[in-house]
């Protein structure tokens, strides 16, 4: 059986798929993509994680992200339970939420104001509702192949477990929220000035991942962002950059301050809460301003700003403030690994592209360069499937989905590195050798 290596993961596997549907709680967590068993984690520690069946894998998945310095962090397990300690919620303002809010303001000067939630999908979700309050206007522009959570009006051409999954529009949504939903190539600036010159009056905001990482890892290319930034500005739409992935993880500033362009709302996740239920959504202070009790957007929350939540993002937001060398190391490692494995495909005469922009990567199979959602589909999932199993069993764990970014932990090091790019040089060989 391919997947999990022991009978643990399989018979929890088992009985998972009798109590939750799926045997899951995430899509993505299941194999589907990949096909064989889901690995059960029993425990994790810096950059390794081991299985129910007592297997260890070098994980290069992190939670998808959440986890930028790795596992059960010394500083960040300490600061969550010492704020445990004092009490687990209050449903009341903390000094703590006060302190987050202003450490992420002055890492991103463009959001004056914030608003803590417990997830990405509600960060983007609420950033939306606030840009159709503000503008009194109803139209939502995305781009196929980006993933914002899942709120009924992002369930169309979603990438992420939607896209890996095989359905892309999601059943349940109702036709007419999805209709004021219009979905555009990434990285077709031409579909977005057409856009804007056909109906660019009933825009109420451009939503996007300013360098994808839900179908692969496709950066911006040059002009791109720039045109969704004028475009919005010139009919008074809003620009929402969804940095759940990307904020503090691509680097200090965010995506938005490594490529300049600087959005009137930002959603940001993951990172930001140190592997517990924590995301946020903030920007412009005229338009923050208009959310309840200030203002007539409502949004709220019984968990929001949960006070141990809270706290481990700001120890993991204190480890990236003392210490300025960390996102270069990291990008360092994303890129020797990005180049590690592009020599173990080039080496077996597998086509393959590794892209990669600052700390993310991920790997298509695939000749020709991959600039959007369809290039991204059009790659051989079949070989990646075979690739993440043949890794998997040598003790290195990929996102279980080809539509997926890979993601270095500040925990990984040389070690990992190479027993990474020596699985992965034994893997193309293998793969070639079946082919
Ligand atoms: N936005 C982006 C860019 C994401 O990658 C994700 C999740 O992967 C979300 C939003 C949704 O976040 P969550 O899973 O916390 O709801």
């Amino acid at each position: 059986m391919e997947g999990a290596r022991g009978p643990r993961s399989g018979e929890l596997f088992a009985r998972a798929t009798r109590v939750i549907p799926g045997g899951v709680n995430s899509p993505v967590r299941a194999f589907k993509a990949v096909g064989g068993t889901p690995v059960f984690v029993a425990a994790g520690k810096g950059a390794w994680i081991e299985d129910v069946d007592g297997n260890r894998y070098v994980d290069w998945v992190q939670s998808w992200g959440a986890l930028l310095l790795g596992h059960a962090h010394p500083r960040v397990l300490a600061a969550a339970r010492a704020a445990a300690e004092r009490g687990t919620t209050f449903g009341a303002p903390t000094e703590s939420e006060v302190l987050l809010a202003e450490k992420i303001s002055s890492f991103l000067p463009g959001v004056e104001m914030l608003r803590l939630v417990s997830s990405g999908t509600e960060a983007v979700m609420s950033a939306v509702r606030l840009a159709r309050g503000f503008t009194g206007r109803q139209k939502v522009v995305k781009f196929a192949g980006c993933y914002h959570g899942h709120a009924d009006g992002f369930l169309v051409a979603a990438g992420s477990g939607a896209a890996a999954g095989g359905v892309p529009d999601s059943a349940g949504v109702p036709p007419p929220v999805a209709a004021e939903t219009v979905v555009l190539p990434y990285n077709d600036t031409q579909s977005v000035k057409e856009l804007f010159s056909a109906m660019g009056g009933e825009v109420a905001c451009v939503v996007v991942e300013p360098v994808a990482a839900n179908m692969g890892l496709i950066p911006p290319e040059p002009g791109f962002l720039e045109t969704l930034r004028e475009k919005t500005e010139e009919y008074g739409a809003l620009l929402i950059f969804d940095e759940v992935i990307t904020g503090f993880r691509v680097g200090r500033p965010g995506a938005q301050g490594l490529l300049g362009i600087h959005p009137d709302l930002t959603c940001l996740g993951k990172v930001i809460g140190g592997g517990f239920p924590l995301a946020a959504f903030g920007g412009r202070r005229d338009v923050m301003s208009l959310l309840a009790p200030e203002g007539p957007v409502y949004q709220a929350g019984t968990l929001s700003g949960n006070p141990v939540a809270v706290a481990a993002g700001l120890a993991v937001l204190e480890v990236v403030e003392e210490d300025p060398g960390l996102y270069s190391r990291l990008e360092g490692l994303a890129s020797a690994l990005a180049r590690g494995l592009e020599e173990a495909f080039l080496a077996a005469g597998i086509p393959a592209r590794v892209q990669r922009y600052s700390t993310l990567l991920s790997v298509f199979f695939t000749a020709s360069p991959v600039r959007n959602f369809e290039d991204a589909r059009a790659a051989d999932r079949r070989l990646y499937s075979r690739f993440f199993h043949a890794m998997l069993a040598r003790g290195i764990y990929l996102p279980p989905s080809p539509l997926e970014a890979v993601f270095p932990s500040a925990a990984h090091g040389e070690e990992e590195l190479e027993l990474t790019l020596e699985a992965a040089r034994a893997a193309a060989w293998e793969l070639k050798a079946s082919s």
